[in-house]
Order: structure tokens, then C-alpha cells, then sequence
């Protein structure tokens, strides 16, 4: 297919807002794709070149971009600098810059999608710092024989930042409107914009089964070629595969023990919520491999959870689900999160963070075990078969610590023995529940204290990019000190703040606030003199080097801004050490 009819589908579905309208574009877009590009397509669609559980990355900085559009296209990497600084958008500077060259291409060739994608793949392959010039040589190779809007995309995708807004769900409807129109008759009304499926039960059907089958594979290119090739009945038959990541439960979350037990019933399984980072962790006969929550694989990173599993659990295939937490290795006290999270993007020095930064692997779950899937196994016997194969051994593996009750009383105590413990607190669990991936279903759900909130100033901010340019984000944050008068840094937030005036406090209310304390710009980075204060909602306050006050928080949010409060009357440094003392007994 010509890359010039996907640069026409993202050209159209980035122009709407309509969820509707982006799934009809993108359903009647996808009937139309010849079999053997499904695959990149659906992937191209979405921004990807890989899908997520593939580790290969693109590694492209805007910096190999611009010196991609200036061996391309002749113009200075100022001049593009400049145009950039002024659309905010690599992207669109591209297509601005390449409607503009003078130079007349010799050879430019029409762009197939094969070819586009078969660069990006290459540039993945191309590792290491001596690889710039040919890194550069293929995406200004596509460049060359693009369109202005073909320039667009293509930076965009090789920056892997897409922005057409083509969501999952939008996908997945799209699937199901392109291979199961024959049954289901989706009549969209493009006036209206709305749609009416002959047979909406039906229409559900075949949605669940799209994304049930999703849920497991991870990858819309592989759902897509099935749903096409082989119907319903090929989706119901997709399996777990040992070695391949599919996609974690998620729990919602509930006030207290009794809502909690209203939730998943009685009696019901309480487990320890352990504050690290969740691992997957697949066994089969090629070995043992961790992924992330975001199903990115780890292994190489934790050559310590792969010797905890090959010493300490039973079996030669399974699929476990398991939080890790770090433990000061001479103390043998539990660490926050923050200091083993570091482990999780090393490339060096593997083999040292390991035993610096050592972690204790909490097993809560098990998906599969000698190649017999136990998603569909109720909780209780899923956890027999953790406590069958998982020998404990503090430290190194061991099975969550969990109480099964149908006592409030009990649960409350083992409740707080928890957060003593220095731990999150509980998650309840449905004794029958199934394992549902991907999804929050209620068959568990988590228990823990409220957030708390500081009154905190702004100190510098960035200019944004893309749909944010002309506005201020990621905004610096401080507390004050009393005794030296200054205002000391807590790290960054921009996470609360709404694109739209209506929702709330707006990156444009933020930007017209700020705007006269402006004192500095380096870049996007501005320096701002404290003169707003904002209410900013947290999980947790962590010890952090990287900022003055000698603090960061974790999970930021913005609340409200506190018109009430002058800057030096925002929340004092003593209040921030007080909190992070409180914090759960540590
Ligand atoms: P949250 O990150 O607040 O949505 O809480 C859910 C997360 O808690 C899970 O994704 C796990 O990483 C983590 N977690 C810690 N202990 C457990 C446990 N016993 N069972 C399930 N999840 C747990």
C-alpha cells in the first residue's frame, strides 16, 4: 500500500475529536488494507514499529531528526530549530520546512508503507553512537521521496510520538466494525454521529472477544490479522503463551475494610500491599523472563529474580505475577520503591546494583503452570498452587503474606500490621474470582490511606509541545524555608492540570498566571518567580537528591490553585519533614 493513504487516515482521524468518527475512519480504513500489510499497518496506526513487548526501540533524539531534515532537505539545523521553537511540533516543522525546499529531488520515489516500515525497523537494528550518519541516511532517505504531510508522520513515528489520538478502545471497536459488519450491521450516522448495531448483544460479543483476545496476545496487528482471517471462533481460541506477556489485573480501589468486603464478598482473601514495582514472570524450557506491568522485558536487570526462581520454585513452565521489593542488604529493612526503581532502566553495572539494591520477590498470582492455564481458576486455588510451588525464603521468593477472613475486626488489624510494616496497605481478593487481564473488575480491590496535600509554589514551568504549545506545563514546584527566606524545590507536576478552562485548573489559566513572573528561559525551560501557589495532592513524600528542599513526591496531582495564600505562605519545609516522619512507620 502507498504510505500516502495512512498519512490520509491520520490526517483525518487527527482532524475530529469524535471517538466515533476516528473508529468509523479507521474501521473502513482497515477493510481496506491488503493482508499482507495488516500487520505493519495496524502497528503503524498506533505510532508502533514493534509491539509493546518486543524491546526493540527506534532511538531517535530531535537531534538526529534535525540533522535528518538538513541533510534532506538543505536547510540550516537553526532555521529548523527556529521554525520549531514556533510550531512547538517536530512534526509539523517538518512538513512546513519540506512544503518550502527549493531543492528539486532527482530520485524521489513513491513511499510504500513496506518501505517506511522496513527503515524504522532498520534504525531499531542500529545501535551504539557510531551508527548516527547511517541512522540519519534512512530517515532522511524517507524524507527525500516524502510529501509535506508524509514528512509530518514520518517524524512523528520515528520520534515515536504519533498524536492522531487513536486510542485502544477506538481500535478495538475499529476491528469489530471492519471483519464483523456481515452480522452486526453498524449502521454509523455520520450527522449524528452515533451507531446503531442491528444486533447490539451481538455487537458486545464480538467487542469483549476483541479485546479478551487482545488482553492475552498484546498486540492489535495480531488480533486484527485473526479477527479478519478466522472470525469469532479464531479469537475465542487465542491462547496464553508461556514467554509472552499479556496484560496484568488491575484493582480498584475502595474507602475501607467493610467497602471492601462488600466488594468481593465474604469470606475473603486480604493480602499485604507491597510497595515496589510488579514483575510478570514467565518460565517455559528457553529460560526464565521478567517483564514490567508496561510488559517491557527486564531479565537482563534482574539476574537476582531469575536465580530466586530457578532455586526456589518448582515446576518448568509457568507464568507468576509477583511485586518486588527492595531491602537494604545490610540492614534487612525494607526500602521505598525509589530505590530499587532505578534498577528497572539499567544497562551497566547489572551485576553490582544487584547486590546493592537487592529485592525480595512477593508472588500474589499465578497464570499458568505446566501449561495449563489457571486464568480461569478461582483465586483460591490459583493461590494453592502458589503455595505448592513457591518455597518461602525471606529475602530471596516468598508467597504473599495473606489472611483469609470473614471477620472486619481481623482484617482491620492485619490492615494496619501492614502499613506498621512499612507497607502500602491490603488488597482484597475474591476467593472465586478469575484472573481478568487488563482489566479493573472488582474480583480485587485495593485498600489505603487517603492522599494528603501541600500548598506548594511554582518556580519555573516548560513551554509545551504539540497540542500544548504556547502554554506553560510540567510545572517546577517549591516549599518554603522560613529561616533562609527561600523557596526550595520538590520536584514537578503537571499531571491535574486540564487542556480545557471548563474541567478545572487549565494549562491556559496556569499560563496567563504565570506569565508576568516570568524571570528566565533556557530552551522550553523557564524560571519563574514564586508568586502562584497551588494545592498539589501526593501518595507519598520520598528522600530525593535532586531537589533543594532534599524531598520529591510521588504521584503528584494538582488540586486547586490557592489564590488564598501568598507564595511565602505556602506549605513551610518543617511540615514537609513532619509528613514524610508520619509516613507509615518509617
Ligand atoms: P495501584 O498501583 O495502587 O493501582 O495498586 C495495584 C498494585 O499493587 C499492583 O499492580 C501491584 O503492583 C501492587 N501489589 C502489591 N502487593 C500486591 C498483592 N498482594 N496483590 C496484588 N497486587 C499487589
Amino acid at each position: 500500500m502507498e504510505y500516502k493513504k495512512l498519512v490520509e487516515l491520520y490526517q483525518s482521524i487527527e482532524a475530529t475529536t469524535k471517538r466515533l468518527e476516528k473508529t468509523y475512519l479507521l474501521s473502513e480504513f482497515l477493510k481496506s488494507i491488503p493482508i499482507e500489510d495488516i500487520t505493519k499497518i495496524t502497528l503503524l496506526i498506533q505510532g508502533k514499529v514493534f509491539p509493546v513487548f518486543d524491546d526493540r526501540k527506534l532511538g531517535v533524539a530531535s537531534r538526529l531528526v534535525i540533522k535528518s531534515l538538513n541533510k534532506s532537505m538543505g536547510i540550516s539545523a537553526d532555521r529548523i530549530e527556529d521554525e520549531w521553537k514556533h510550531t512547538g511540533d517536530l512534526g509539523i516543522t517538518a512538513e512546513n520546512l519540506s512544503k518550502k525546499k527549493k531543492q528539486v529531488t532527482l530520485f524521489s520515489q513513491i513511499l510504500s508503507v513496506s518501505k517506511v516500515h522496513s527503515n524504522l525497523v532498520k534504525l531499531a537494528s542500529m545501535i551504539g553512537s557510531g551508527t548516527v550518519s547511517q541512522k540519519v541516511g534512512l530517515i532522511s532517505e524517507l524524507l527525500t521521496s516524502a510529501s509535506p504531510l508524509e514528512a509530518r508522520y514520518i517524524v512523528r513515528t520515528v520520534l515515536e510520538d504519533l498524536r492522531v489520538g487513536v486510542g485502544e478502545s477506538v481500535l478495538r471497536d475499529a476491528i469489530v466494525w471492519a471483519f464483523f459488519d456481515d452480522s452486526i450491521h453498524v449502521n454509523y450516522d455520520s450527522e449524528k454521529k452515533n451507531i446503531n448495531p442491528e444486533n447490539r448483544e451481538l455487537y458486545n460479543a464480538y467487542v469483549e472477544a476483541v479485546q479478551d483476545a487482545y488482553n492475552v496476545v498484546n498486540d492489535f496487528a495480531q488480533v486484527a490479522t485473526i479477527a479478519r482471517l478466522s472470525g469469532l471462533k479464531g479469537l475465542k481460541s487465542v491462547h496464553m503463551e508461556v514467554g509472552r506477556p499479556l496484560k496484568v489485573m488491575l484493582y480498584q480501589k475502595v474507602q475501607d475494610i467493610e467497602e471492601a468486603f462488600d466488594r468481593v464478598g465474604r469470606p475473603a482473601a486480604f493480602e499485604y500491599k507491597y510497595d515496589g514495582f510488579r514483575v510478570q514472570i514467565h518460565k517455559k524450557s528457553d529460560g526464565i523472563f521478567v517483564f514490567t506491568r508496561r510488559l517491557e522485558e527486564v531479565t537482563r536487570q534482574f539476574p537476582d529474580v531469575v536465580d530466586s526462581i530457578k532455586k526456589h520454585v518448582k515446576g518448568s513452565s509457568f507464568v507468576i505475577d509477583a511485586e518486588c521489593v527492595g531491602y537494604d542488604p545490610k540492614t534487612k529493612k525494607y526500602l521505598p520503591f525509589q530505590n530499587v526503581s532505578q534498577r528497572i532502566r539499567r544497562k551497566y553495572d547489572i551485576e553490582r546494583m544487584a547486590r546493592d539494591f537487592p529485592v525480595e520477590v512477593n508472588v500474589f498470582d499465578v497464570l499458568s503452570y505446566e501449561g495449563e492455564s489457571l486464568i480461569k481458576s478461582p483465586f483460591s486455588e490459583r493461590r494453592k498452587v502458589i503455595e505448592s510451588m513457591v518455597s518461602s525464603v525471606p529475602f530471596s521468593i516468598v508467597p504473599a503474606k495473606q489472611l483469609i477472613t470473614d471477620n472486619v475486626v481481623e482484617a482491620k488489624k492485619f490492615y494496619e500490621e501492614s502499613l506498621k510494616a512499612g507497607e502500602e496497605g491490603v488488597m482484597a481478593k475474591k476467593l472465586d474470582g478469575i484472573y481478568k487481564p487488563g482489566s479493573r473488575v472488582g474480583y480485587g480491590v485495593k485498600v489505603k490511606p487517603v492522599m494528603e496535600s501541600l500548598d506548594l509554589a511554582i518556580i519555573g514551568a516548560e513551554w509545551g509541545e504539540g497540542k500544548r504549545s504556547g502554554w506553560l506545563t510540567s510545572f517546577g514546584l517549591a516549599c518554603f524555608d522560613p529561616e533562609s527566606g527561600n523557596f526550595l524545590s520538590i520536584g514537578k507536576v503537571g499531571t491535574g492540570v486540564k487542556e480545557k478552562v471548563e474541567l478545572g485548573v487549565s494549562f491556559e489559566q496556569l499560563t496567563e498566571l504565570l506569565r508576568p513572573s516570568i524571570i528566565g528561559e533556557k530552551g522550553r525551560a523557564v524560571t519563574i518567580k514564586p508568586s502562584v501557589v497551588v494545592e498539589v495532592n501526593f501518595e507519598e513524600i520520598q528522600k530525593s537528591p535532586t531537589y533543594s528542599s532534599g524531598y520529591a513526591l510521588r504521584f503528584p496531582r494538582v488540586g486547586r490553585i490557592r489564590d488564598d495564600r501568598r507564595p511565602d505562605e505556602c506549605s513551610d519545609i518543617e511540615l514537609v519533614k513532619q509528613l514524610f516522619s508520619n509516613q507509615r512507620g518509617r
